[in-house]
């Protein structure tokens, strides 16, 4: 297979049009037999329950050429059963969570020309989708639904390594008590677009979201949850049911646990505990981890002791580990690496 000629080590976190994608259908009560097509458009009824209610989610995850030439993706059975989540609580049909596999590795398949070598930085980002493509005037779930795969070519999130975030304490809420915070749904993105623009405008690279009940506790930000280490080396994630349920996360707790042999809590974080944490990170997929520096509490400033200049020395290790484990330079947990045929 002939690798497409891109400037891999350049490119962007953006859009690239790739050859195929994966599409089914849900009408009358089942899902078509899954297919890839080479159409990158989809065409539908003005009335769509996703146009007219954004009844939407979607996933993210990545293939990755390993030190030895594998093509791998990193713990698809999870987006899968995220997925599941998401499309019950939005009232969507579940696709099955062993097709939605099947369909992330047949894409990656399909488009294996698009997966960066090793070593350039880049990765192949998946985006599995659902939407409400039939009909609805009243508000209720469409009568119809798609379930669409693409992949995109994508460059480091962080160009030139990953320097330390400023972020500042969101007066805008993300999600409600007992709402939708936990699922991945397009209609929470759609919410925390003026906030992050606001941000941006203000100088700050994220929010930082407060529990929207009490607004005492920390949650995460629009798209990544948080990490801090203690100043005697424990690793801290905030617990919340309306935290989304971050795949990186999850797995950089069982690293720090199982690889560095940290202590790991899962709890509560009140925000009057931050300013006593050593460091502070972001956990995602698109750049594992960003490394917090400051954090700003209306005019208050928080300035974590790894500084300004790099990441912490434990979020570092993370780092190193996890994505050695996703590059096939250290040995995964069971489960964790699937690899493409
Ligand atoms: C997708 C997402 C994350 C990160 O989850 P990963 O599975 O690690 O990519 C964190 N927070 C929110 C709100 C998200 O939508």
């Amino acid at each position: 297979m002939e690798k497409k000629n891109l400037d891999w080590s350049n490119l962007g976190f953006g859009y690239r049009q790739t050859d195929y994608r994966y599409v089914a259908n849900w009408k009358n009560g089942a899902w078509s037999e899954g297919e890839l097509t080479t159409d990158a458009t989809i065409t539908m009824t003005e009335c769509a329950g996703v146009l007219q209610y954004s009844q939407s989610c979607f996933e993210g995850l990545k293939a990755y050429t390993t030190e030895k030439g594998q093509i791998v993706v990193f713990r698809p059975d999870l987006n899968a059963s995220r997925m599941a989540d998401s499309c019950r609580r939005l009232e969507m049909p579940v696709y099955p969570e062993d097709k939605f596999v099947e369909a992330v590795k047949a894409v990656v398949r399909a488009n294996a020309a698009y997966v960066p070598p090793y070593g350039s930085g880049a990765t192949l980002y998946l985006r599995p989708f659902m939407f409400g493509s039939g009909p609805v005037i009243g508000v209720s779930p469409a009568p119809e639904y798609q379930f669409r795969i693409f992949a995109t070519p994508v460059g480091p999130y962080f160009k030139g390594g990953a320097k330390p975030l400023t972020i500042r304490v969101s007066d805008f809420d993300r999600a409600a008590p007992n709402g939708t915070g936990h699922i991945k749904a397009g209609l929470n993105y759609a919410m925390s677009l003026h906030a992050i623009v606001d941000a941006h405008n203000q100088g700050f690279n994220e929010n930082m979201y407060l529990d929207p009940k009490t607004r005492t506790k920390v949650e995460e930000t629009g798209g990544a949850n948080f990490l801090f280490v203690t100043k005697d080396g424990k690793v801290v994630t905030p617990k919340s049911p309306s935290i989304l349920p971050s795949i990186t996360r999850r797995s950089l707790m069982v690293v720090a646990k199982e690889y560095l042999g940290l202590e790991v809590e899962e709890r509560e974080v009140y925000f009057d505990e931050v300013k006593d944490f050593a460091e502070c990170g972001l956990c995602g997929t698109a750049a594992v981890i960003s490394p917090v520096g400051k954090i700003v509490d209306h005019g208050k400033e928080i300035c974590f002791p790894s500084g300004m200049d790099e990441m912490g020395p434990v979020t570092k290790k993370l780092y190193d580990a996890l994505t050695g484990i996703q590059m096939g330079r250290i040995e995964a947990p069971e489960g964790w690496i699937q690899v493409i045929e």
